[in-house]
């Protein structure tokens, strides 16, 4: 995995930390992962800083979770009197998680009228795929190449981004997600003859298509950022295939994008399913599905649905404060105006360097693609710069299908002051990395 703490190198370590990556992984295992070439060691986080056990503040650049701020008041607030009056789950009436469901779903287009909450975004991407297969009654999936959907058996089989050893079976088919670098001019036309494709090598397999699922921004491909025209017509031709296109919106929504609650907003698309997670409840678990009452109404005739956890008061008192948080503050237009400027301002500054192929942004999601010779990927060196980043206690990470793309995400509440800071640490880094 990109950005990952070998722990070969813990000599690198101050002797505490040595003692702690070696209890983890005595205790926890060889599946988890720390960032970067010296982990951090973190013991509290407020705002946009993170504070390490020596006290160092650190600027988070990277965490889409914490949307809001970490430990933010409003949350912790709601979450602490919901707390103490009343934690139960969805089989007894509770007036909270209805008016929360409520003002959710005023936030989307008609008709996703209705919300099935789950606690992470891989479960409802399970559950997305679930209500698909129920009302096609078919079983195939189509993502694209470099996607990353969740860690359930269902959502791992439409990762590939996992890599080779995760095996991807028969019923999902890969599409090439945009690439501006490699192929910027590769349009509309070109999106539905891969969609057609997909559909046409699940049918050999003998699967038909039941599902489209595409991330609004791409981002395990590496924060793809097509024309409107790209993800409408893929949307278009799931529509014609008789599949359901579902947008995953864990990376893009809440405002992620800037102008729009929702990333698919950007594409003018209308999608049938739209998973929700990250962001939403700013740290608490939870997450959900938005769909249509008919979609859901097919789904829930056949067999019945309960998360004991999944829509539980007091994840939904954290989701409510997001929801005051963002519209209080007016994060969308943040979002969007702070984005903006930091896309500006990085493309400007980064020009004249050599090894920089594009800066790409959506609000305040932002993207660096490092390459060598001939458009040749730079992973060595994306890795460098948040390296370099992290020792200048500034956290970003890297991501896309080559691992040379610089992953700029903070949260939404990041204010002009740092993003003033970041970005001259940035443009010090990339130069740096490249020497
Ligand atoms: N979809 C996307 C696009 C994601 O980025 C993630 C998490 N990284 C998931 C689904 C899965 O969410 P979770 O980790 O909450 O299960």
């Amino acid at each position: 995995m990109v950005n990952s703490f070998d722990p070969q190198r813990e000599s690198a370590l101050n002797s505490a930390d040595r003692d702690l990556v070696r209890r983890r992984s005595a205790a926890m295992g060889a599946a988890y992962r720390l960032f970067y070439d010296r982990p951090l060691h973190v013991v509290s986080a407020h705002g946009v800083t993170l504070v390490d056990d020596a006290g160092r503040e650190y600027l988070d650049a990277y965490n889409n979770v914490p949307v809001v701020g970490h430990s933010n008041k409003r949350v912790r607030d709601a979450v602490h009197e919901q707390l103490g009056r009343l934690n139960t789950h969805t089989r007894y009436l509770t007036d909270e998680v209805v008016a929360y469901a409520e003002w959710l779903t005023a936030l989307f287009p008609s008709p996703l009228d209705q919300v099935i909450f789950t606690c992470t975004g891989s479960e409802a991407v399970d559950l997305a795929l679930r209500v698909a297969r129920a009302v096609t009654g078919r079983s195939g999936v189509i993502v694209t190449r470099h996607a990353y959907h969740g860690v359930t058996t269902a959502a791992a089989e439409v990762s590939p981004s996992f890599g080779p050893n995760n095996s991807i079976p028969d019923h999902v088919a890969l599409i090439d997600a945009p690439d501006s670098v490699r192929d910027g001019t590769t349009g509309p036309d070109e999106f539905a003859r891969r969609t057609d494709a997909a559909v046409a090598e699940l049918e050999a397999r003998g699967h038909r298509v039941a599902a489209v699922l595409i991330d609004s921004v791409l981002s395990s491909d590496g924060l793809q950022l097509p024309d409107a025209a790209v993800l409408a017509a893929v949307r278009e031709r799931a529509r014609a295939h008789g599949a359901l296109y579902i947008a995953d919106e864990v990376q893009s929504g809440f405002g992620r994008t800037g102008s729009h609650w929702w990333g698919f907003e950007r594409h003018g698309i209308d999608p049938d399913l739209v998973v929700l997670g990250k962001p939403m409840g700013n740290g608490i678990p939870i997450a959900g599905v938005v769909g249509r009452a008919a979609h859901f109404e097919a789904f829930g005739s056949q067999v019945r649905y309960f998360n004991t956890f999944g829509g539980n008061p007091v994840s939904i008192a954290a989701a409510n404060a997001v929801l005051d948080e963002i519209e209080d503050r007016r994060l969308l237009e943040h979002a969007d105006a702070l984005g903006r400027r930091m896309a500006i301002e990085l493309a400007d500054r980064l020009a004249g360097e050599s090894g920089v192929a594009e800066v790409r942004a959506a609000g305040l999601f932002l993207a660096v693609e490092l390459v060598g010779d001939g458009d040749f990927p730079d992973p060595a060196r994306t890795s460098r710069v948040v390296n370099l980043m992290r020792e200048k206690q500034i956290l970003i990470s890297a991501s896309g299908t080559y691992d040379n793309v610089l992953k700029i995400r903070p949260p939404l509440v990041f204010p002009e002051s740092s993003a003033d800071h970041f970005l001259q640490a940035l443009v010090e880094s990339v130069a740096q990395s490249g020497r």
